[in-house]
């Protein structure tokens, strides 16, 4: 790993996708395994009204004079920004409004699932897709995952009006929630006419939530993914990526280009980001997570960086393998040999032989079958390159 001094010394290269960090939740979830921390914290660091607008501004402000004058993408979230106090998500649009051409642009901004704190950011024009979090309509799924963000029927059924643009986060695989929970969750879902869902399976990390949840279901995952593949294309969903769908033309553009391994600038406390610096190197960044510190750095005119990685051919490759196999497309065989100079086919032959149940090629692609998108993760695993090429 590069020294964060060798590369962000470099001239960089900004690319047109911007992520922005708000890591500042509105109580905390168990089941969550970002980065984050709540709104005390936020009001500890940022307690004079516009300091966080103005730490963001100055973290823009160190990529100048590379930033592009128009952006494709926003997505702001990691968090919950329409709960930040005072205003300071309708300051923080407000500013990238003025500083770039969104005039294009997809905008988003994640939510709680019912009305937020910072209402006149939602009824500003100033976003045009809202991604929120349900995770399940079910009161016992909720309180397993030690959620407090109740459902709200009534900001469920009106937020379409002001955000043309609807997604939902959900989840299945919930221990001890059985397949009448998916088909109760994926029946209220589709009521209130979202343009795109997503819907991933409960991942633990943590072995103390682990040991306070019921026993697990093997079987329920590939079931209760069943009933979801069936229900949304029923509904009308297509499915683009391994855990989301939408409907036609509603895919998400944002999350699409990190599928396609586009650069992204990352800004704010726990943002990654990825880019290319002025001699041509990919690099990938983690801001520093502690917004305090975030915070010193950039009011001091530092890059605010945790860890900083220049990206080599073997790091490229196996991302480009494992995020486009995600898509419903898959891999493209002809860009593969384009990038890294081999064919994917002949570089892992004998792992492409065990697989082949898993995949089907089609039209210079190689995407996942049915029983493959079940084993993602096994199959990934098979495909990585674990040597730096001679
Ligand atoms: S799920 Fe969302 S609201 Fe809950 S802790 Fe994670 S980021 Fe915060």
């Amino acid at each position: 790993m590069d020294s964060p001094e060798k590369v962000t010394g470099a001239r960089r290269e900004a690319p047109p996708h911007l992520y922005l960090g708000t890591p500042f939740c509105r109580g905390v979830c168990a089941f969550c395994n970002f980065y984050k921390t709540d709104l005390r914290t936020y009001r500890r660091y940022f307690g004079e009204e516009g300091r966080f607008a103005d730490a963001v501004r100055r973290e823009l402000d160190l990529w100048m004079p590379e930033l592009p004058a128009r952006l494709s993408t926003v997505y702001i979230g990691g968090g919950s920004p329409l709960e930040l106090p005072d205003g300071s998500l309708l300051t923080l649009l407000r500013d990238l409004h003025r500083r770039f051409d969104l005039r294009e642009a997809e905008i988003t901004v994640e939510a709680n699932p019912s009305w937020p704190a910072d209402r006149a950011a939602l009824e500003s024009g100033l976003i045009n897709r809202l991604s929120i979090g349900v995770q399940t309509f079910s009161p016992a799924g909720l309180s397993l995952l030690h959620r407090d963000k109740i459902p709200d029927p009534d900001f469920l059924n009106r937020v379409g009006a002001l955000v043309e643009n609807v997604s939902m986060d959900l989840l299945y695989d919930i221990p001890g929630m059985g397949e009448s929970v998916v088909r109760d969750d994926l029946e209220r879902a589709l009521a209130y006419g979202p343009k795109h869902l997503s819907w991933y399976g409960l991942e633990i990390t943590s072995e103390n939530y682990r040991r306070r949840l019921p026993a697990p279901d093997p079987a329920a995952w590939e079931k209760q993914r069943g009933i979801l593949e069936a229900g949304l294309g029923a509904a009308g969903f297509h499915r683009y990526e391994l855990s989301n769908w939408a409907r036609e033309g509603w895919e998400s553009r944002h999350n699409r280009a990190y599928w396609e391994c586009k650069p992204y600038l990352g800004i704010g406390p726990a943002a990654w980001g990825q880019a290319v610096d002025g001699e041509g190197h990919p690099f990938r960044y983690l801001n520093t997570r502690h917004p305090g510190f975030w915070r010193d750095a950039v009011e001091g005119g530092k890059w605010p960086r945790e860890e900083t990685e220049r990206l080599g051919t073997r790091e490229l490759a196996n991302e480009f393998v494992f995020l486009s196999l995600r898509t419903t497309e898959g891999l493209d065989l002809g860009e593969y040999e384009r990038r890294f100079g081999e064919a994917f086919e002949v570089k892992f032959a004998p792992a492409l032989g065990r697989l082949n149940p898993c995949f089907i090629k089609e039209n210079g692609h190689f995407r996942l079958s049915e029983r493959g998108a079940l084993y993602y993760n096994t199959v990934c695993a098979d495909l990585m390159i674990v040597e730096e090429p001679a």
